[in-house]
C-alpha cells in the first residue's frame, strides 16, 4: 500500500490518517476512547460495543499516526519526500481533511511560537516545509525565485489573505477587492486580482503565514467561527535556474499547496437551519467535488469533475497530470465523535 503510483499517467495519491491525543478536558471526564491505530500494520480500527450499538471496523492507509505521533515523526515519514519533488518540478497538494477539532490546523500550523529564533517542536507542516525548501536550494546553492499567496474560500468565495487590511471583507465589506477565477486556455487558472509576495527567505513566509492566521483567527471571534467553515489555501512557487549538461539554461518550476480545509462536519449536516442551508451546500460542494476529483484521479476514468467547484478548479493545476497530492486526514479518539470519525474514513478511503 505504498500510494498509489502510475508512472505513465504520473497520477500518485498518499491518504495517511492522523489520530490526535485525548485534551485534557477529555482525560479529566474519563471520555472512552474508541479509536485505536495500528501504525506497523498502518490499519486503523473503530470498536463501539454497546449492546445495541456494535461497531467494529477496519480501514488501512499508506501510513497511520497514532495519538503520541510527533510532528517530527510525521512530517520526516510523510511529507518530506513530496516536498522534495516541488523542487524536482512538480506541483504537489497537501490537504489536511476531518472534523472540526480533530487537528487539521495543528498538524498543518502546530501550535509553536518561535522562541529566540529556535525551531519549536511541535512546529506543523508549513514551517517545516518553508524550511527544508530553503535548506535544500541552499546547498544546491540554487539560482531561485519564489512567491507565495494565501487565499480562503468560503461559501464559493475568494478572500485574499495577503491584501491590504483595507481591501478585506473582515474590516468593510464593500470595499473588498472582487477576485475572479479564469481558465487560462492552457488546462490551469488564473485569480485575478490575488495578491502574489516574492519572497526570498524562510522568516519572511513565517511572518507571511502569521499575518494570514490572524487575519483568520479575528474573522473566527467576529463571523462566528466562520475559519471552521471554511478552506485556507496557502502556496509557495518555486522557479529554478538549471543548466544542462549541454550548457543550456532551463528554468524548473514547483508548486506547493498547502491546504487547511473546512470542517468535515459540514458534509453530513446539509439540513443545517434555513441561514446556513446555503453555506452548508457550498462547503459540501466543494468537500464533495475534492473527494469525486481525486476519486476520478486514482481510478484514471476519463472525465475529471475539476469545474464542480471552486476549490477543484483553483488546484487544477495541482491534481492530476505530473503530480503529488497527499491527504491527511484527522480524526479523534473520543466516542462522541464516532459518527463523524467513520465518516472521516469512509471518505478518506475512498481517495486511496
Ligand atoms: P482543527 O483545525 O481540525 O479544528 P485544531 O488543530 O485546532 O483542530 O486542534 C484542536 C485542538 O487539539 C487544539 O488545541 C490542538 O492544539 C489540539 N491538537 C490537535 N491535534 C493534536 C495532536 N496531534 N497532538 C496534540 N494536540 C493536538
Ligand atoms: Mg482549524
Amino acid at each position: 500500500v505504498n500510494g498509489r503510483h502510475d508512472k505513465e499517467k504520473g497520477v500518485n495519491v498518499q491518504v495517511i490518517l492522523r489520530c490526535r491525543p485525548l485534551s485534557e478536558d477529555e482525560i479529566r471526564l474519563h471520555t472512552p476512547v474508541v479509536i485505536s491505530c495500528n501504525e506497523g500494520r498502518r490499519e486503523v480500527s473503530a470498536i463501539q460495543n454497546i449492546a445495541n450499538k456494535q461497531i467494529d471496523r477496519t480501514f488501512a492507509f499508506d501510513k497511520v499516526f497514532g495519538p503520541t505521533s510527533q510532528q517530527k515523526d510525521l512530517y520526516d515519514s510523510a511529507i518530506w519526500p513530496i516536498v522534495f519533488e516541488v523542487l524536482e518540478g512538480y506541483n504537489c497538494t497537501i490537504f489536511a481533511y476531518g472534523q472540526t477539532g480533530t487537528g487539521k490546523t495543528y498538524t498543518m500550523e502546530g501550535g509553536g511560537r518561535k522562541k529566540n529564533g529556535e525551531f519549536p517542536s511541535d512546529a506543523g507542516v508549513i514551517p517545516r516545509a518553508v524550511k527544508q525548501i530553503f535548506e535544500i536550494l541552499e546547498a544546491q546553492n540554487a539560482e531561485y525565485s519564489m512567491k507565495v499567496t494565501h487565499l480562503e474560500l468560503y461559501n464559493e468565495e475568494i478572500t485574499d489573505l495577503l491584501a491590504p487590511e483595507e481591501c478585506t471583507k473582515y474590516v468593510d465589506d464593500k470595499s473588498k477587492k472582487p477576485i475572479a477565477l479564469m481558465e487560462d486556455g492552457k488546462g490551469g487558472v488564473l485569480v485575478r486580482g490575488l495578491e502574489e509576495e516574492i519572497v526570498s527567505t524562510a522568516n519572511e513566509i513565517y511572518k507571511i503565514l502569521e499575518k494570514g492566521s490572524a487575519k483568520r483567527r479575528t474573522a473566527e471571534t467576529l463571523l462566528n467561527k466562520q475559519s471552521s467553515r471554511s478552506h485556507s489555501i496557502f502556496s509557495i512557487t518555486i522557479h529554478i535556474k538549471e543548466c544542462t549538461p549541454e550548457g543550456e539554461e532551463m528554468i524548473k518550476c514547483g508548486k506547493l499547496n498547502l491546504v487547511d480545509l473546512a470542517g468535515s462536519e459540514n458534509i453530513s449536516r446539509s439540513g443545517a437551519r434555513e441561514g446556513r442551508a446555503r453555506e452548508a451546500g457550498e462547503i459540501n460542494k466543494s468537500l464533495l467535488t475534492l473527494g469525486r476529483v481525486i476519486n476520478a484521479l486514482v481510478e484514471h476514468s476519463g472525465h475529471i469533475p475539476y469545474r464542480d467547484s471552486k476549490l477543484t478548479r483553483l488546484l487544477r493545476d495541482s491534481l492530476g497530470g505530473k503530480t503529488k497530492t497527499c491527504i491527511i486526514a484527522t480524526i479523534s479518539p473520543s466516542v462522541h465523535c464516532l459518527e463523524e470519525t467513520l465518516s472521516t474514513l469512509d471518505y478518506a478511503h475512498r481517495a486511496k
